[in-house]
């Protein structure tokens, strides 16, 4: 499942959009990643949000 955000890219400025992974187990939670359409630049959101809030 891909989804566009409208969030650019911190490396090249790309556009970005985020994709979704089920967790398989119900003891997993779903992960959720930004990945850049232009280069390799991927990061979990999760951190990303620990990264906001800690700013
Ligand atoms: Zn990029």
């Amino acid at each position: 499942m891909k989804i566009d955000i409208p969030l650019s890219c911190p490396k090249c400025g790309g556009r970005m959009y985020s994709i979704g992974y089920e967790a398989t187990l119900k003891i997993l939670r779903p992960r959720i990643w930004h990945v850049c359409k232009q280069c390799e630049f991927s990061r979990d959101v999760e951190d990303f949000k620990r990264t906001i809030c800690c700013a």
